[in-house]
């Protein structure tokens, strides 16, 4: 079999997609010692990846050599497999994307006057020659399957690549705090991270305000070392987006760690809402098994019971709610000695049951996710061509609107569980749904303003800036006048920050960030559902999030009022997303359940 078929094979393996060949484009700069690195892409990678490092460049020998498979020059750390303090040791990056692309290298080692550049196409070098070039390396990656249409075709659409690109280029940055990074799409810089600590990286990648939205944490002990910060809980949101581990610098994904985590926040955060963490996390590497997956972002360790203790005891300790000391019970002393199993040891399957599917990083959420509902939710609504097509499905009656517009029920309202209304009207015993009753009335007021194009936006007394990923930065430049038509006032301040200087009123400011996110979020799905009524979407989604949850008290006052409102409505019976939102007891039911 000719090499070139061999690499085109195997290629296959390491570069599935634009964002794997970045991984392994910042992964050698960041061994090659850069302390700078450019990340250039356009068209979300489909014809060009460009890394531009400043680190210890290649000769003109490595410089051909590293495109054959194999030649790695990190192998004699194979010793330290299990090390991961390197990034790669496969010496097949190179090779497989040569394979399958148009590769141009320029490279050149400090101690060299003169660089080397070469061309290589399909794994046929077409051209080495030396080059004046400044110290490091550059390598642009075009037209990546360019012989392979299969796979090309393959690809998704471009801010679905991009996101997966721009994931990568978080979960390198966040650790490699060290190290300037800068990200470049189509001429547009998303990303200029100078070189600091973890806080301020991750401000540079999440916002600002990112600071105000974390805790620090911090444990040393002998089985692992954690450093991080973790989000207050009032910030927790209704999807797992910021949620990042690393062990020895590089990013894992691990369920037991997660829910180690999660569970330090257990009664301080409602069911289904996710805090955002960033923690790192340092293990001696011989205590360490990374090979249980090929892409590596999973992790075994031995002493895993004692790290979740641990992790979890900091995270608590982070959020002010127990020391450390308190929380590991079996050592009444602040000072811990975990003494190390022996180095025989083989440690135990791991017993923490988890979804191997689970992506917490994945837009589509298919179950278990806080965002799951849209889809099913959504379905009825969205399928129909009328706006308000589920109230004929619902057998409900008509008649309360008129009778209850102009004159609220009399009775006190009841509430019952925090969650439903009791009241009586003519018609008998109405029970009614606060939380989707809320939504009806927000929905309503919500389209009765963007049709009158007079909504009411409130100025806020201190505006707040919101930071997004590349693409739901990109959706939410093209929805703004959408946003101004509900009332959200928001302005574009460069690199994925939004400025909001109103909002409708009611909106709580610790959460625009968070309903702005999962507005677009649903609007991506809504639009995957060629579902073409865009104001009725973000209408329905800024709604939901605004309603007031079940479980949340209302005085009698709140109780009358929203009755009032819900039942001056156009569709008072459902929910905008077309749940019901109240039900009738007549006074024949009402004797049929007393027969006997
Ligand atoms: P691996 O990283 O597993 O060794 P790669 O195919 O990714 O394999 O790279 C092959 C070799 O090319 C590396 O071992 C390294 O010597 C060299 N190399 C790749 N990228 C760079 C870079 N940006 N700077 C210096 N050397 C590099
Ligand atoms: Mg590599």
């Amino acid at each position: 079999m000719p090499d070139s078929v061999a690499n085109q094979i195997a290629a296959g393996e390491v570069v599935d997609r634009p964002a794997s060949a970045v991984k392994e484009l910042l992964e050698n700069a960041l061994d090659a010692g850069a302390t700078e690195i450019q990340l250039i892409v356009k068209d979300a990678g489909r014809t060009l990846i460009q890394v531009i490092d400043n680190g210890c460049g290649m000769s003109d020998s490595d410089a051909r050599l590293c495109f054959e498979r194999h030649a790695t020059s990190k192998i004699h750390k194979a010793d330290d497999l299990f090390a991961i303090h390197t990034m790669g040791f496969r010496g097949e990056a190179l090779a497989s994307i040569a394979a399958v692309a148009q590769v141009e290298m320029k490279t050149r080692q400090c101690d060299s006057e003169l660089g080397t550049a070469i061309v290589i196409e399909g794994s046929d070098v077409k051209s080495q020659s030396p080059c004046a070039c400044t110290k490091g390396t550059s390598i642009a990656v075009k037209n990546l399957f360019f012989n392979i249409p299969a796979r090309r075709n393959f690809l998704k659409k471009d801010s679905i690549e991009l996101n997966h690109i721009e994931e990568i280029f978080k979960r390198i940055a966040l650790p490699n705090y060290g190290v300037a990074f800068s990200f470049h799409h189509n001429g547009r810089l998303l990303y200029d991270l100078k070189a600091g600590n973890f806080a301020q990286r991750i401000a540079g990648v999440f916002g600002s305000t990112s600071k105000e939205r974390l805790y620090h944490i911090e444990e040393q002990t002998e089985p692992v070392k954690i450093f991080g910060y973790v989000g207050k809980a009032e910030y927790a949101k209704r999807t797992r987006g910021e949620q990042y581990l690393f062990v020895n610098g590089r990013f894992i994904k691990h369920l037991g760690l997660s829910a180690a985590i999660e569970k330090a926040y257990s009664e301080l955060i409602p069911e289904r809402t996710y805090p955002a963490y960033f923690v790192l996390l340092e293990v001696d590497p011989q205590r360490l098994d990374v090979n249980i997956h090929p892409t590596k972002t999973e992790v075994r360790f031995i002493d895993e019971n004692i790290i979740f203790a641990i992790l979890r005891a900091a995270t608590k300790k982070g959020l002010g709610q127990f020391s450390l000391a308190n929380e590991l019970e079996f050592n009444p002393s602040t000072e811990i000695d975990f003494t190390p199993a022996a180095k025989d040891y083989v440690p135990p399957e791991p017993t923490v049951r988890y979804n191997p599917n689970y992506n917490p990083f994945s837009t589509e959420r298919s179950g278990g996710g806080g965002t799951a509902r849209s889809r099913d939710e959504y379905e009825h609504f969205f399928d129909s061509d009328s706006k308000e097509p589920v109230v004929e499905r619902l057998p409900l009656e008509a008649e309360p609107v008129s009778e209850v517009s102009s004159t609220a029920p009399s009775a006190t309202p009841i509430n019952y569980l925090n969650r439903y209304i009791i009241t009586t009207m003519k018609s008998g015993v109405v029970v009614i749904d606060q939380q989707r009753a809320h939504e009806r009335i927000l929905y309503e007021r919500l389209m009765a303003a963007r049709a009158s194009g007079r909504a009411t936006a409130q100025q806020l007394l201190f505006p707040v800036n919101c930071r997004f990923n590349a693409s739901d930065s990109e959706l939410l430049s093209e929805l703004l006048p959408d946003f101004e038509q509900l009332g959200f006032l928001i302005a574009p301040l460069g690199q994925n920050t939004y400025v909001v200087t109103a909002t409708p009123a009611d909106v709580k400011e610790s959460e625009l960030q968070s309903l702005l996110e999962q507005t677009l979020s649903d609007y991506k799905g809504n639009m995957m559902q060629k579902f073409s009524d865009r104001d009725a979407s973000i209408c329905l989604s800024v709604a939901r999030q605004m309603a007031l949850p079940s479980g949340v008290p209302l005085k009698p006052e709140e109780m009358q009022q929203l009755i009032a409102d819900l039942f001056s409505c156009q569709a008072p019976n459902v929910s905008p997303s077309g749940k019901r939102t109240m039900f009738i007891l007549g006074e024949q039911e009402l004797a049929e359940k007393m027969r006997g």
